[in-house]
This record gives structure tokens, C-alpha cells and sequence, in this order.
């Protein structure tokens, strides 16, 4: 067998996959195997082989065999669900929400979301850049190997394509892999205060056009709740999408549940996120179609909402993501295993269930799950080393990083001794 790295001393190897995606959400969990003492092989940065060490082939060329310690290895994580691309932060309005103003109060007194499209309008893309790259560094020291990013602080034609400019050079440079969301959707910005549909006639005459045409976002999405967008406009934006060639998302049944999850459903969006306000009947509707249930309990638990009903939706047998929202208003955090905590703790998933989706349901989540997020051969060589036991410590052990090392496509992209020494 041909291989260019092979990995030794594996303490537990979890997140193995026996081959192609299993079509039947609540099972993956169950099919994400644990091998102690497991070893991957890669050649090119794609897996070759996948097993126990003791099972290892013969490699056929001088090969780099990586020691890990002895230590516990995942698949590089996915963060599927991000507002990672803005300018500055929120730290006033986090002192008034702590003096009882709430999510929307602060919104209706010109804070909010608006605050962040002012400092983002008036970042060069130099500035943009630097700060966002300080938080996927953030990430990678995560284990994050893997970023969607969503625009939706420019919220006019220039400051969104530029967004999505930057998010596209970050990309390149790496090492991380970014999957870019167009979020023009985000709320009305200040200037179509007293022209709501003037503001969707604009996203969909002419921001969405512009947007897939210049081919720098993969995925639409809409900010679907009171103080955003509603449910009609959130149709028309999304259709217009939809017609364009571009795939959809949904922030949906975040705040008030207005029947976004069965939007997503019916327009069979890849995922439907928040959720927190869910009823039963969004609920049938996910349970019915292919769309992915992404949960972003960072959220929760700093506007201090209840936490989506997560048991629920597992056992209607929808596949579940896990991600950070990372955002300066209501979740600053890049902190991907610290949801898994949360995930846990507060929404009742098992440790295995916390990992499956932050790995191979983020990557469904994104339409990658076909080469990213488990352990098998012909997926990518992304994997994260953690000075961990077994797995379930990266939960349990909360808000620690126990990160020692990170892998993107075969390559040593972060080593926590290194980063600590420099
Ligand atoms: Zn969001």
C-alpha cells in the first residue's frame, strides 16, 4: 500500500465511518466507530486506509509516521454555522444587555446588529482580514479545520461582495478550508428603515444576481424572525436564490417560531439553524426531509434562552449539527468543543452525538460530507490530536483546549507545544 503519513501510538481513534455517508440521520451516531489504539494511513492528503494499527499493510515507500502520544484522535472539526467576517465588537452593548435591556431593546436603540455593519463599513479590507484571521486562528487552535462564514454586516451590493472578496482570500492562504454563505438577509439595514420591501427588492433584483454570478458564495441565507425578516420575505428571497443555482440555509425559529423549519423543509435547504423556538410541526416537517437541524447552543446560553429541544429532534431521526454562531453580539466564541459541553449539559446529547455534529453532520451541514468529517478512505486527511484519555473528556472537561496538534489534508497546520514556545 502507498502512503505518505501513517499514524502510530493512537490512544483511541474515533469518528471512523465504514463507507459513504449513511442516508439515515439518527443512526450515524451509531455508526461513528471508536477504534482503540487505531491507525489512519494517507497519501496526498486523502486518507488511504483506515484501521487497527495491528492491521496496519505493508507500506510500500519511505513513509512520515506520526507518534501521537498515545493520545485520543478526531476528525478535524467542522464549524458549520459562522458570522466570523466583521470589524470590531460589542463589548457596550454586552454591559447593557448584563442591566436588563434585551436582544431586540438593543436592536430598536440602534445597537445590534447595525453597530457591527457600521464598523464593518468603515474597515478597509486589510482591517477586515487581519481580525478575521485572528479568530480562525482561534479556531484552528480548536481543532476547527473546516469554517462556513457568513457575510451579512455590509448589507448593500459593495460591502457584501467585498465580504465575500476577503472571506475568498482568507481562504486561499489557509491553511483552513472556509465555505462562504451570503447572508444580505441578515436584517434591513438602517438606510431602508421605512422601505422594508424596497431592501428584498434590492437583494433579489440585484445583490443576488451580482452574488451568483461572481460565484464567491456557496450557500443563501436569511435571517428569518421578528425584527428580521418574516416568513413571506423570506420565501421570495430564498426562491429568487433557489432560481439563481445558489443552495439555502435558514436562521430559523430562533427568537419566535414563525414556521421557518418548515420553510427550510419545503425548500429543501441543507440546514435549518437555531431552532430554539421549534414546535412539533416544524419538527415533522425536518423529520420528512433531508434538511439538517443545526444547533447553536453558544447562543442560548448568552442571551440566556431556553436551549433547543435537541432530544426531540434526534429521535424524529434528523440529523443534528452542532456549531458556534461565532458572533460579536450573541455568541463571541470560537470555541467549537466548548458547545459540545453545552450540548451535553443542556440540551441532553450524548458525548458521541456532540462529536457526530461537529464533524461529519457540520460537514452535511455544508454539502462536504462526502470527503470531510470521519475517518475513511478517500476522505481528506483532517484530523485533530487531544491530550484526552478518551473522547468524552473534550466535553466533560469544559472550556479546556486539550488541542495538542492539528492536521489539514495530511499537513501539521498546529501545534499547541510549538505556539506555546513562540
Ligand atoms: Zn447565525
Amino acid at each position: 500500500m502507498q502512503a505518505d503519513l501513517v499514524l502510530s501510538n493512537v490512544g483511541q481513534l474515533v469518528g471512523v465511518t465504514a463507507s459513504g455517508l449513511p442516508s439515515e440521520g439518527s443512526g450515524l451516531a451509531n455508526r461513528f466507530q471508536v477504534i482503540p489504539g487505531g491507525s489512519i494511513a494517507a497519501l496526498d492528503g486523502r486518507i488511504t486506509w483506515v484501521g487497527p494499527a495491528s492491521e496496519l499493510p505493508e507500506i510500500s515507500r519511505n513513509c512520515a509516521r506520526h507518534d501521537c502520544g498515545g493520545h485520543v484522535v478526531i476528525p478535524g472539526l467542522v464549524d458549520s454555522h459562522t458570522h466570523l467576517i466583521y470589524a470590531g465588537d460589542r463589548v457596550e452593548e454586552f454591559e447593557w444587555r448584563l442591566a436588563g435591556a434585551s436582544y431586540q431593546e438593543i436592536a430598536e436603540r440602534g445597537g445590534g446588529i447595525n453597530t457591527t455593519v457600521r464598523a464593518l463599513r468603515k474597515a478597509t479590507n486589510a482591517d477586515l482580514a487581519s481580525q478575521t484571521r485572528q479568530r480562525l486562528r482561534r479556531c484552528l487552535a480548536g481543532g476547527v479545520t473546516t469554517v462556513e462564514v457568513k457575510t451579512g454586516y455590509g448589507l448593500n451590493s459593495a460591502d457584501e461582495l467585498r465580504c465575500l472578496d476577503v472571506i475568498a482570500q482568507l481562504d486561499r492562504e489557509g491553511p483552513w478550508e472556509l465555505v462562504p454563505t451570503f447572508l444580505g438577509a441578515h436584517v434591513v439595514p438602517p438606510e431602508f428603515a421605512g422601505d422594508r420591501q424596497g431592501y428584498v427588492r434590492l437583494l433579489c433584483e440585484e445583490m443576488l444576481p451580482h452574488v451568483a454570478t461572481s460565484g464567491l458564495a456557496r450557500f443563501c441565507d436569511v435571517f428569518c424572525d421578528r425584527g428580521a425578516f418574516d416568513l413571506r420575505e423570506t420565501r421570495s428571497i430564498l426562491e429568487t436564490a433557489r432560481q439563481l443555482g445558489m443552495k439555502l440555509k435558514l436562521h430559523a425559529d430562533e427568537l419566535t417560531c414563525l414556521g421557518g423549519a418548515q420553510l427550510a423543509a419545503e425548500l429543501d435547504a441543507i440546514s435549518a439553524d437555531h431552532l430554539l423556538c421549534i414546535d412539533q410541526a416544524g419538527i415533522e416537517a425536518l423529520a420528512r426531509s433531508r434538511t439538517i437541524a443545526t444547533l447553536l447552543p453558544g447562543t442560548a446560553l448568552f442571551l440566556g434562552l431556553s436551549f433547543a429541544p435537541a432530544r426531540q429532534i434526534l429521535e424524529r431521526g434528523i440529523p443534528v449539527a452542532l456549531a458556534t454562531d461565532s458572533n460579536p453580539g450573541t455568541c463571541p466564541s470560537e470555541n467549537l468543543l466548548l458547545m459540545g459541553s453545552l450540548a451535553c449539559t443542556q440540551m441532553h446529547m450524548s458525548p458521541l452525538e456532540a462529536l457526530v455534529g461537529m464533524t461529519l453532520h457540520g460537514a452535511a451541514a455544508l454539502g462536504l460530507s462526502d470527503r470531510l468529517g470521519s475517518f475513511e478512505p478517500g476522505k481528506q486527511a483532517d484530523f485533530v490530536i487531544c491530550d484526552v484519555r478518551r473522547f468524552e473528556q473534550l466535553f466533560y472537561e469544559f472550556g479546556a483546549n486539550h488541542v495538542r496538534q492539528v492536521f489539514k489534508r495530511g499537513k501539521l497546520v498546529f501545534d499547541a507545544n510549538a505556539a506555546a514556545a513562540s
